[in-house]
C-alpha cells in the first residue's frame, strides 16, 4: 500500500508531502515539494526506524503494517492524522491528545478486586450511542487518532459494533479492552467487519487456576485462550493486558506469560503497574518499588530480544522511568491521553479518579483544556502521577474511602484554597 501524507491544517507545512509505502516489514518514504529539504530528512528517519531489526512489523494488514498496538497501522489515514498531532505538539508547541479511552458500560460479568473502573462510577445513567458518537467526533476534532473502548466489559454493549464503526469511519484506530468472556467467533468477526484494529485481553497469570482465582470465575482462562484464537482468526491484532506487582516481578511471571503469548500467536503484551485506584484507591502498599520497576524493565528488554519481533512487550515502567522513555513519554494524562467514564465524567486517565466535568454539559475540547491548564497537569511529568506520593497526598488522599468516584477535582482545589496557579513548566508536587 502506498499513501501520500499531506498536512493542510499546518500552515508551515503547506506545499510539503511525503509518499509512504510498506514493502515487507519496511516503510519507504519519499518527500516532495518546496519544503522537502527541511522536513524530508525527519520523515525519512522516522519511517526508516520502523521495520528495522529492532522494530519489526507485528502484523501486516490491508490498512498497513502494525508496529505496536499503540500506533496506527502505517501507512494509513489514521497515521497521517497521528503524525499531524505529533508535529503540532513537538514542533509547534501545541498540546493535543492522541489517545482517548472511553468507558462504554459499567456492567461486567466479573468483580475483580483490582478493577480500576470499580467503585461508585457505576452510579448514574450510561452514555447513549448518540452521546458516545458525539464524544468520538469531538475527540477526533482535537487530534485523537486512537480510541479504546473500556468498561466494565465493553462487549456487553449491544451497539458495540456501531460504536467501533463510528471510530473507524473517522480515520481513527478503534481498540477494545475485554475479559474475553463474550469474544466468540461470531463477535470477533463482527468487530473486525465493523473496523476494529485490535483487542486487549486481560490475563493476570499464565497459570489457569490463578487467573480464574484472581478474577473469581472458573473457566475464565479457557475463555481467554478461546478469545485469543477467535480474534486472530478474524484478522484482529491481539494484545494480552496484564499488570505487574512486586511479587509477580520477583517470580518473573512476565516470562511465563510471554511464553504462553508466543505459543498462542499474540502480537503484543502490555504490562501496567499495579496502581492504587478503584476499589484499592487507598492501598498504597501495592505500588511497585523502584527495584521492581528496574527489574521488569530488564526482564522485558531480555524478552524482547529473545522473541526478536515475533511479539513485543510494552511496560509502563518503560514509559514512566528514566531508564526507559520517560523523558519523551512519561505520564500520559493530560499529555497525550484522557478518559471518559461510562456516565460521561472526564478524567486525565482511566487510573486517575478525578473528574474535570462531564461531557453531557461540556465539550471534550473544553474539558481537555481544563485538564492541561490545571496546575497538576500543565507540565510534562516523567513519572506516573498516581504513583507519586506528593500527587497522591494532594489529590488522592483527601478522597474519602466511601466517596463516589471519580471525585470532582474542583472540590479538592476549593479545599486547598488555590485553584492551582503555579508557574508553567514547574512541577508542583
Ligand atoms: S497517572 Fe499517568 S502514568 Fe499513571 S496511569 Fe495515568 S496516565 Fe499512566
Amino acid at each position: 500500500m502506498r499513501l501520500n501524507y499531506t498536512f493542510p491544517n499546518i500552515p508551515q507545512m503547506k506545499g510539503f508531502s511525503v509518499d509512504v509505502e510498506n514493502v515487507g516489514d519496511k516503510l519507504i518514504s519519499k518527500a516532495h515539494g518546496s519544503k522537502a529539504l527541511i522536513f524530508g530528512p525527519l520523515f525519512k528517519l522516522y519511517f526508516a526506524y520502523h521495520g528495522n531489526k529492532r522494530l519489526k512489523a507485528l502484523m501486516k494488514t490491508e490498512e498497513g503494517n502494525i508496529y505496536s498496538l499503540y500506533l496506527p497501522p502505517m501507512p494509513s489515514r489514521a497515521h497521517v492524522r497521528h503524525m499531524e498531532t505529533i508535529i503540532r505538539n513537538l514542533l509547534f508547541k501545541e498540546t493535543r491528545p492522541l489517545a482517548a479511552t472511553i468507558g462504554v458500560t459499567s456492567r461486567c460479568q466479573l468483580e475483580c478486586a483490582h478493577c480500576s473502573a470499580a467503585s461508585s462510577s457505576r452510579v448514574g445513567l450510561e452514555l447513549s450511542k448518540t452521546e458516545i458518537e458525539n464524544v468520538i467526533q469531538e475527540s477526533v476534532d482535537i487530534g485523537v487518532t486512537n480510541i479504546t473502548f473500556t468498561g466494565g466489559e465493553p462487549l456487553l454493549r449491544k451497539d458495540i459494533e456501531e460504536l467501533v464503526a463510528a471510530v473507524a469511519r473517522r480515520d481513527t484506530v478503534a481498540l477494545i479492552f475485554t475479559n474475553a468472556l463474550a469474544l466468540d467467533e461470531k463477535k470477533a468477526l463482527a468487530l473486525k467487519e465493523a473496523g476494529l484494529t485490535a483487542v486487549f485481553i486481560s490475563l493476570d497469570s499464565s497459570d489457569p487456576a490463578e487467573h480464574d482465582r484472581l478474577r473469581g470465575r472458573n473457566g475464565l482462562f479457557l475463555s481467554v485462550k478461546e478469545g485469543v484464537k477467535n480474534a486472530i482468526r478474524a484478522g484482529l491484532a491481539v494484545c494480552l493486558s496484564t499488570y505487574a506487582t512486586n511479587e509477580s516481578v520477583r517470580d518473573k511471571k512476565l516470562s511465563q506469560i510471554t511464553a504462553l503469548a508466543a505459543d498462542w500467536g499474540v502480537h503484543e503484551i502490555s504490562v501496567f503497574d499495579a496502581i492504587p485506584t478503584g476499589r484499592m484507591i487507598h492501598n498504597e502498599e501495592i505500588m511497585l518499588t523502584k527495584e521492581s520497576h528496574l527489574a521488569i524493565l530488564k526482564e522485558a528488554r531480555e524478552l524482547n530480544r529473545r522473541y526478536n519481533g515475533r511479539l513485543r512487550i510494552v511496560t509502563q515502567s518503560w514509559t514512566n522511568t528514566r531508564s526507559g522513555l520517560a523523558i519523551i513519554i512519561g505520564c500520559l494524562a493530560g499529555h497525550f491521553q484522557f478518559h471518559i467514564t461510562p456516565t460521561g465524567e472526564f478524567t486525565p486517565c482511566d487510573f486517575t479518579p478525578l473528574s474535570f466535568g462531564n461531557v453531557r454539559t461540556n465539550s471534550v475540547g473544553n474539558l481537555w483544556q481544563k485538564v492541561i491548564e490545571h496546575s497538576a497537569y500543565r507540565h510534562h511529568c516523567q513519572k506516573c502521577r498516581m504513583q507519586m506520593s506528593s500527587f497522591r497526598e494532594k489529590y488522592i488522599n483527601p478522597i474519602s474511602p466511601d466517596a463516589h468516584l471519580p471525585y470532582p477535582i474542583a472540590m479538592i482545589d476549593s479545599h486547598e484554597g488555590c485553584a492551582g496557579v503555579k508557574k508553567q513548566g514547574s512541577c508542583n508536587f
